[in-house]
């Protein structure tokens, strides 16, 4: 299973601790992650990433490429709702281009966890 994972700033402690409650799943899956919160997934969760640009240099679009061709399952975008990105553009076009391809994607952490649990049953 191909999973992408994402937060922004203030959502990657968050991120991190929901990739140590799932670390048993995430580690048997294929990670794709932006730039940073790959690097604090692979340094403080132990987890093998493949890491994209970071998320305002293009990371977002990249992953939104794989996922429009098929190679991602599922995505963890822990959005900041209270922060005004540079790259909202590129954020919209990842979440949408979720939706075209009917990939499901959890912008939140409860929404994480559930996505998680679910997949991790399969
Ligand atoms: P980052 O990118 O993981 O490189 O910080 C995330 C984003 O801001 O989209």
């Amino acid at each position: 299973m191909n999973i992408a994972l994402i937060a922004h700033d203030h959502k990657k402690d968050d991120m991190v601790l929901v990739a140590k409650e799932f670390a048993d799943f995430l580690s048997r899956c294929h990670l794709i992650a932006t730039g940073t919160t790959g690097g604090r997934l692979h340094a403080e969760a132990g987890l093998e990433v493949e890491c994209m640009l970071s998320g305002p240099m293009g990371g977002d679009l990249q992953i939104g490429a794989r996922l429009s061709v098929g190679q991602i399952d599922a995505v963890i975008f822990l959005r900041d709702p209270m922060t005004p990105q540079p790259h909202e553009p590129d954020i919209n076009a990842l979440v949408r281009a979720c939706d075209v391809h009917n990939v499901p994607c959890a912008t939140n952490v409860a929404g994480a966890r559930l996505l998680l649990a679910e997949l991790s049953r399969r």
